[in-house]
């Protein structure tokens, strides 16, 4: 198969389909591969490395889409990629089409056969390519964090470690799935006094075990949140409800409660957030205020540090885009968990979540 990636062009996104890595693997599979010219500019791969792993570096957009049987990506397609998408091709990307009606319109206008990232399940019923991404966001909460409570940036200035005679910090993280448990690792390891909460007793099972008596497990009620909210210098909002809005945990009312100058991350906020008086900011201005304290509420965190993610994502892509590339349609017929990654396929809508959200026949 011809494989092609083409520079993203979303505003400040700096990841990349295909790493030089993921290059030379689909070289070894005896594929051809198109890479737009800077294509890996954002993570310091340029095209002599891309030579170097195999692939043909061609001068635009325009020639990984019209020569291309399968394109890889990051983030969903932009109108002028929509435009360039043809039947009998296989995009292989992020889409989140349920909130983008739009979209949606163009793939199947396209005739297109896309596979989104974000609903390839996995044997243990996870979401294997979103995964690497609130690895990436769980980590990257506790630096943000950090930084945010240094008394220069509006936080109440306080170390998460302490030093030897000075108690640290405590965090509390909301959520302990894998945002969560990646936050709760970084604090830990910086020596702060870390609580988890979370509303399944199996996990937190799993998390005691994990951590070996290093943190607190909480089970989440409205009694315990309030407690820890309180007491906390640094809360991480890290919850989910799959398919549904983030319920808001802490209110409004809640913060006259904390302590001046604490700071709470909602990393949930793609989702909504977890905090009532949250709402998206950017990573040019990442912090406000209310009542005093520090909300961080960055919708794309891994856009942060595009090494790190884009490797990250690569390493979850590869063996996906592997069977794609090898055995084509096929490969998503005989697979079912590419199969529930199938959204779009030649015109017609494919995944149940997004017909039923956009009120399409799946
Ligand atoms: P996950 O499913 O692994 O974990 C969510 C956890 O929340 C689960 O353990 C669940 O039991 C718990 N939970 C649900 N309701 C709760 C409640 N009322 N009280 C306490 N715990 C509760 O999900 P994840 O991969 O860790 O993702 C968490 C959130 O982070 C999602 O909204 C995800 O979209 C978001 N995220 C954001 C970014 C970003 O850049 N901002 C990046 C990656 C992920």
């Amino acid at each position: 198969m011809r494989v092609g990636c083409p520079k993203e062009i979303k505003n400040h996104e700096y990841r990349v389909g295909l790493t030089p890595g993921a290059v030379r693997e689909y070289v070894a599979h005896g594929h051809e591969v198109l890479i737009e010219t800077k294509a890996g500019a954002g993570i310091g791969a340029d095209d002599g490395a891309y030579v170097a792993a195999g692939a043909r570096i061609v001068g635009t957009a325009r020639e990984v889409f019209e020569r291309s049987d399968m394109i890889v990506k990051v983030k969903e397609p932009q109108p002028q990629e929509w435009a360039q998408l043809r039947e009998g091709q296989i995009l292989y990307t992020y889409l989140h089409l349920a909130p983008d009606p739009e979209q949606t319109k163009g793939l199947l206008a396209s005739g297109v056969t896309a596979v989104a990232y974000e609903t390839v399940t996995d044997e243990r019923g996870g979401l294997p390519l979103l995964a690497p991404m609130s690895e990436v966001a769980g980590r990257l909460a506790i630096q943000a964090g950090a930084t945010a409570l240094q008394k220069a940036n509006g936080g109440r200035g306080i170390l998460l470690g302490g030093v030897p005679g000075v108690l640290p910090a405590k965090v509390a993280v909301i959520g302990g799935g894998v945002v969560g448990l990646h936050a709760a690792k970084m604090a830990v390891g910086l020596g702060a006094d870390v609580s988890i909460i979370d509303r399944s007793l199996p996990r937190l099972r799993q998390l005691d075990d994990i951590f070996n008596g290093r943190v607190h497990t909480r089970y989440s009620t409205i009694d315990a949140l309030e407690e820890e909210v309180f007491a906390a210098d640094l809360v991480i909002g890290a919850v989910l409800i799959p398919g549904a809005a983030a319920p808001k945990l802490v209110s409004r009312d809640m913060l006259s409660g904390m302590k001046q100058g604490a700071v709470m991350v909602d990393v949930a906020i793609d989702q909504g957030g977890c905090f009532e008086t949250s709402h998206a900011t950017t990573h040019s201005e990442p912090t406000y205020e209310v009542e005093g304290i520090v909300h961080y509420c960055v919708a794309n965190m891994p856009g942060a540090v595009p090494v790190t993610s884009a490797h990250a994502l690569n390493n979850a892509t590869l063996q996906y885009g592997l069977a794609l590339a090898d055995r084509g349609l096929r490969a998503i017929a005989e697979d079912k968990h590419l199969r529930n990654g199938l959204n779009v396929h030649r015109g017609r809508v494919t995944n149940a979540a997004v017909a039923e959200a956009l009120g399409y026949e799946a």
